[in-house]
């Protein structure tokens, strides 16, 4: 059986102080809630706070994973950091192709695939974020951009690699909105994602893949969505920073 995923990406927020109050809120109210192995949480918060957060999660259930990662194995690339520096601080998640990173800092499935090769050659787990655009589904392209963003990477990837893979579907549309999909729009997309892998590989590598949905989710319209067959959890970027938020959300997932 697929596992519940709840991951929060706290994108290039709090400060550290703040960071430190908001994990310590979230492992007294979560801790309790995730004792069987029904979900898995994982938090990603800036890079900088890895390695004192990885101190204060290593004895819990908790998650920790990276938001980003190079798209090279090592050298003079300033400012970077590696998939085996973020192996050597024991992470084990790392977020790739996130709609901020494919918009700012021009991000294709090109180089997405390079870092997605790295991180699976350091056994840490891609979280492969893919969405179409307001005007792609006004367009009713939604469809067709979302099955590129997945083709373009799981025809590169052995079946092998492939099973180790969670899938974020984020419509661009609903990051930081409030304006979230519904649960028939996000099923009917979770659903095409996982007949492409389905078409890809086969029936084991579909239903073994957990693919989250992310977009504006909140305490208050989690258990709808996650009432649906083909969506195996969240990724929550604004709820995330807001403990009841995020710990509702998780309360919602089991
Ligand atoms: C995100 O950034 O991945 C996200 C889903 O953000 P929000 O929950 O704030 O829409």
């Amino acid at each position: 059986m697929r596992k519940k995923i709840i991951a929060g990406n706290w994108k290039m927020n709090p400060d550290f102080a703040q960071g430190i109050e908001l994990i310590e809120k979230i492992k007294t109210t979560a801790i309790p809630l995730i004792e069987g192995d029904g979900v898995q949480i994982l938090i990603f918060p800036p890079y900088i706070y890895l390695n004192e957060f990885a101190g204060k999660l290593s004895t819990t259930k908790i998650g920790l994973g990276s938001q980003n990662v190079a798209s090279t194995k090592n050298g003079a690339y300033t400012g970077e950091i590696s998939a085996s520096m973020l192996k050597s601080m024991q992470i084990k998640y790392c977020l790739i192709g996130h709609s901020e990173r494919r918009e700012y800092f021009n991000e294709d499935e090109k180089l997405l695939l390079q870092k997605i090769k790295l991180l699976l050659d350091e056994n840490i787990i891609p979280i492969y974020c893919c969405g179409e655009r307001l005007t792609d589904r006004q367009n009713n392209e939604h469809f067709a951009i979302v099955k590129d963003q997945i083709s373009k990477i799981f025809l590169e990837l052995t079946r092998e690699e492939a099973k180790k893979i969670i899938i974020a579907y984020e419509p661009v549309w609903a990051i930081g909105t409030g304006v979230v999909a519904t649960p028939q729009q996000a099923q009917e997309m979770h659903a095409f994602i996982r007949n492409e892998i389905r078409i890809i590989f086969d029936e084991e590598v579909a239903e073994g893949t957990s693919i989250l949905y992310g977009g504006s989710v909140k305490a208050s319209n989690s258990a709808e969505l996650f009432s649906c067959n083909d969506i195996d959890g969240a990724l929550v970027g604004g709820a995330s920073l807001l403990p009841d938020d995020f710990c509702g959300i998780i309360k919602n997932s089991i």
